[in-house]
C-alpha cells in the first residue's frame, strides 16, 4: 500500500490531457485551439503541483503559446548549421517561437544518467536540493574543509 505513486491521479490527468491533444490534432489538424487548451491545462497542472514533465513531452509543447508541436502540422523542423554546429530547429507555426536542439548523438539527458537515481547519489541530508553545476567555489570549499576539521 505504501508503494503507491504520489500524485498518481494528477499524473493520470496530465497523461489524459496530453493524449487528448494528440487525438484532436489527429482527427482535425485545423483544431489547433482545442489542442492548445489541453496542452495549456496540462502545463498549468504540472506547474501548480510541481510535477516534472518528461523531456519527450516538454519538447513537443510550445513554451510560449502552449500549442502541441507536431512536425508538419503545427510546427516545422529544420536542420541548420550555426558556428559549425548542426542543430535541429523546431518552429511553432502559431507564434513563431523556436526551440533549438544540438545534434549531439552522445548527449545524455540528466534523467538517463546513473547519478540521477536517488540511490546512486551521495548521502547528504543537509542540502536536499539538486546539486547544480559547481559555480560557487566558496560553498564547495566549506563543505570539504568542514569534514577535515577535528
Ligand atoms: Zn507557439
Amino acid at each position: 500500500m505504501s508503494s503507491q505513486i504520489k500524485d498518481k491521479e494528477a499524473f493520470q490527468r496530465l497523461n489524459f490531457l496530453y493524449q487528448a491533444a494528440h487525438c484532436v490534432l489527429a482527427q482535425n489538424p485545423e483544431n489547433v485551439e482545442l489542442a492548445r487548451f489541453y496542452c495549456h491545462t496540462e502545463r498549468m497542472i504540472s506547474q501548480r503541483l510541481v510535477l516534472r514533465q518528461d523531456p519527450s513531452i516538454k519538447r513537443t509543447i510550445c513554451k510560449r503559446c502552449s500549442s502541441l508541436l507536431l512536425p508538419g502540422v503545427t510546427s516545422t523542423v529544420r536542420q541548420k548549421k550555426h558556428h559549425g554546429q548542426r542543430r535541429t530547429v523546431v518552429r511553432c507555426l502559431s507564434c513563431g517561437h523556436t526551440k533549438r536542439f544540438l545534434n549531439n548523438p552522445n548527449y545524455k539527458l540528466w534523467c538517463d544518467q546513473p547519478q540521477a537515481l536517488l540511490e546512486n547519489q551521495p548521502k547528504t541530508d543537509k542540502n536536499p536540493g539538486p546539486q547544480g553545476p559547481p559555480k560557487k567555489k566558496e560553498s564547495s570549499k566549506d563543505s570539504s574543509e568542514g569534514k577535515a576539521t577535528s
